[in-house]
């Protein structure tokens, strides 16, 4: 057994060039490995909860609820409603007796307080184990209120991220279809999986504009539940982090029969690619929609391309591991690291499915490491024996970098900078820069003995 790795982990971990690629993936967490995964109620709730004028109410003990806005702080540009935590706060004599009366009380109270268009209910580990009926509960607070209350059934032991993910799309596919689709026009999108964490969903939606595509509903980023209820109305599904949300493009194409592309804003050629997909799908209908799109992809590079040239001279042959929530962003990633002439010797994710992985296979260098549902020890070993020079993931991986003396980007929940669009890739740029090259690293413990190691001189 490889030190700092688990023999029942060893399938979920490859090498590039060693042997034919093979990776078991979306499978259980294996107990005592400390996955870096979250729980299934989690995953629903980060997929749903920037639903701006939505209430969310976790059904549970106190502690489900820590997932708040100030973990995701996704934005919105008109109600917050998102940004306050609601639970039922299950007690011991709940469990005993049942959490029902407390759940419909609660959103009795609620809805009546801050009336908002539709309300989620989050059902929990205890909350399954007790067998409490949250659909029964949500439906009787729909005819007592007249708004939607949709229970989601997210049980945090029932499976891994990606069933939250699932319990999240069943969710929002109850609303679409209930809403008026009239006036919507021929070239019109919804925007799936992206969830505004920095205002990027208003950097994407002006690139829309500027084409000439009307973006019907944000699914969920700075999201409405009236435009959710309208979304079938939209000629195409826009699919970012596609783990997320692909289900319910799935959902929408079986039911109306809206096609969907997969998209990803992040780095140069998957954002330009991107917009040129919309517009190749859209051509016919709007012949123009082609040079509207070259002509906002050459002025937005215009001003892009200057201004990376001189990041790259500092971070050229410089070592980044990845390790994201939905693999369809270390795709982009690793393109994004090959702008800035850095290589990317460690990727990984913690819901990457058995395509996503042959992929990032495809498109790694020789040596790199791949893993699946990866836990502190495997990556710490790692970085260490691939001398990283960056790591990018999110506020897990935080720590893991900053205690090994490595610089760190934060690509996650927690992002304050916009890192999506032609716009991002320059913030992105000059992020990873001021990570990567702080003189701070040199003063590392493990790099000073390396320092010392190559003068020749004793440690
Ligand atoms: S749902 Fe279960 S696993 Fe998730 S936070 Fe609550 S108790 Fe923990």
């Amino acid at each position: 057994m490889e030190q700092g790795i688990l023999a029942e982990r060893q399938d979920q971990i490859h090498r590039t060039g060693e042997g034919p690629f093979e990776l078991a993936c979306n499978r259980d967490s294996l107990a005592g490995a400390v996955s870096q995964r979250a729980c299934v109620f989690c995953g629903s709730r980060v997929v749903l909860y920037p639903i701006a004028d939505a209430l969310h109410l976790v059904h549970g003990p106190i502690g489900c609820a820590v997932y708040t806005w100030d973990i995701r702080g996704a934005l919105s540009s008109g109600p917050e409603l998102h940004r306050l935590s609601f639970s039922t706060d299950l007690q011991e004599k709940d469990v005993i007796f049942g959490g029902e009366k407390k759940l419909k009380a609660a959103l009795l109270e609620l809805i009546a307080r801050y009336q908002p268009k539709a309300a989620f209910v989050y059902a929990t580990c205890i909350v399954g184990i007790i067998g409490d009926d949250v659909a029964a509960v949500c439906r009787d607070v729909t005819a007592a209120t007249g708004i939607p209350v949709i229970p989601v059934q997210s049980e945090g032991f029932k499976g891994n991220k990606r069933e939250g993910y699932t319990a999240a799309c069943k969710a929002m596919f109850t609303l679409t279809g209930t809403g008026d689709v009239s006036g919507i026009s021929p070239i019109s999108v919804n925007i799936l999986g992206d969830f505004n964490l920095a205002g990027e969903i208003w950097i994407i939606r002006d690139y829309f504009k500027r084409m000439g595509v009307e973006v019907v509903a944000n699914i969920t980023g700075d999201g409405r539940v009236d435009d959710i209820r309208r979304a079938n109305g939209a000629a195409l599904n826009v699919v970012q982090c596609s783990g997320s949300t692909m289900e319910l493009a799935k959902m929408m194409q079986e039911k109306y029969g809206i096609p969907s592309l997969r998209v990803s804003y992040l780095g140069i050629e998957d954002m330009a690619d991107s917009l040129y997909a919309v517009a190749e799908h859209f051509k016919d209908r709007d012949p123009g929609i082609v040079e509207r799109t070259q002509q906002v992809v050459r002025e937005e590079l215009a001003v892009l391309l200057p201004q990376l040239k001189q990041y790259r001279k500092d971070l050229e042959g410089k070592k980044v591991a990845i390790y994201v929530g939905g693999a369809f962003k270390a795709f982009s990633l690793i393109k994004a690291f090959r702008h800035l002439g850095m290589q990317v010797v460690l990727v990984g994710s913690q819901t990457g499915t058995t395509e996503d992985y042959a992929e990032l296979a495809a498109i790694c260098d020789p040596g790199t490491v791949i893993v699946d549902d990866s836990n502190p020890l495997e990556l710490s070993k790692f970085v260490k024996e691939l001398d990283v020079d960056l790591f990018v993931g999110g506020v897990k991986e935080r720590p893991i970098a900053h205690k090994l003396g490595v610089g760190f980007c934060d690509h996650n929940h927690e992002r304050k900078e916009a890192l999506e669009g032609f716009v991002g890739m320059l913030n992105f740029a000059r992020e990873v820069h001021a990570s990567a090259t702080s003189p701070i690293w040199q003063f590392v413990p493990r790099r000073e003995a390396m320092a010392k190691a190559a003068k020749g001189e004793g440690i």
